[in-house]
């Protein structure tokens, strides 16, 4: 259930709501619009009549949400929420938000260059797995903590910010460190101990669709987080298994314009491992920008035919710049800059 209060609603008014609802056992989320205070609350109270709110001073309306998440349902912030991942570095706001890098860090010459030519082309955030969810158990696993360390100090260097996989929550007090937001792979999306660690975080995830996952699975995976007290929540569609075998996975392009109806929260598109090849990226990731997406994540890789993972769906350096422009002509035709 959300309660907006009045615009004009005094500070007393607002915590006597709050006291009631936490009286009838809700759990009370609060947050400040512009105008309106917006109070979310979670719980299941079978007897619960909405009215007993609705009549209290400084309430404008109550809304019953049938869909079973609250916090990340975009009725508990109309406004759409922006997500800052470090000074000036925000998503869901005009500008869209690029994560460029490898798959994952290999070494230090490796970062170190792809970091100083993403930056040149606009790249706000460097990308790099250190722990990589590998299919197959003899495939390259990752550094681990050498290689965010040397992701924190390629980013440093070019003044980017750093984004990296957690997979396990004993994996995230060492991390916290490194990254400027954590991200939560496909395959973990519905690890729902690391989902409520990541809760208790006061750091950006990045929550990426699960393989075979609904856009309402995605969203309640995003209500674990927030219903922790992290609102800092970025969604990320990847592609889902479906019967076509052309590409990796199937870029769900339609999710960005369903998530934004349904949810407040910031929604990129992965169009690297949304497709699996290289020579489809461009055109995916044009597709997402034009259909409202907040960012994008891509790989980029210096040399990708010699790259320790994902080498086949990771631009060139060159191809990177050349999609780079192309988004600079596309994201101003629906109200976005690249920055
Ligand atoms: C990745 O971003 O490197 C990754 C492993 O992605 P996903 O979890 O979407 O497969
Ligand atoms: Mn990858």
């Amino acid at each position: 259930m959300v309660v907006v209060m009045e615009e004009q609603a005094s500070e007393a008014q607002i915590q006597h709501v709050m006291a009631r609802l936490l009286a009838l056992g809700f759990d009370v989320h609060r947050s400040t619009g512009v105008k309106h205070t917006v109070l979310g609350a979670v719980g299941v109270q079978p007897d619960f009549d909405h009215r007993q709110i609705e009549l209290l001073s400084g309430v404008r309306e109550v809304i019953r949400i049938t869909e079973p998440y609250k916090l990340a349902s975009r009725a508990w912030r109309p406004e759409g929420s922006v997500v800052e991942v470090g000074p000036g570095v925000r998503f869901g706001g005009e500008e869209l938000v690029v994560a460029a890098g490898p798959c994952a860090v290999e070494s230090a010459e490796q970062i170190e260059t792809i970091a100083e030519r993403v930056v040149q082309h606009g790249a706000r955030l460097l990308r790099g797995g250190a722990f990589k969810p590998r299919t197959s158990p003899y495939s390259f696993q990752g550094l681990g903590e050498t290689g965010l360390r040397l992701l924190r100090e390629a980013a440093d260097r070019h003044g980017l910010l750093v984004v990296s996989e957690v997979m396990d929550p004993s994996q995230i007090p060492m991390m916290l460190p490194y990254v400027d937001m954590l991200q939560v792979g496909a395959r973990n999306m519905q690890n729902y101990n690391l989902l409520r660690a990541l809760g208790t975080v006061r750091k950006p995830v990045l929550l990426k669709r699960g393989l075979a996952a609904t856009i309402e699975e995605l969203l309640l995976s995003a209500e674990y987080i927030m219903a922790g007290g992290n609102y800092h929540v970025v969604l990320c569609e990847r592609g889902i298994r479906t019967f076509e075998s052309y590409t990796r996975n199937t870029l769900d392009i339609a999710a960005i314009p369903v998530i934004k109806k349904l949810s407040h929260l910031p929604i990129i598109a992965d169009p690297s491992h949304g497709t699996g090849r290289r020579d489809k990226v461009p055109p995916m990731a044009r597709a997402a920008v034009a259909a409202g997406a907040d960012g994008l994540l891509i790989e980029v890789h210096h040399d990708p035919d010699r790259a320790l993972s994902d080498g086949a769906q990771s631009l060139t350096i060159e191809q990177f710049a050349k999609l780079m422009n192309e988004l600079r002509i596309i994201a101003p035709a629906v109200g976005r800059r690249v920055g």
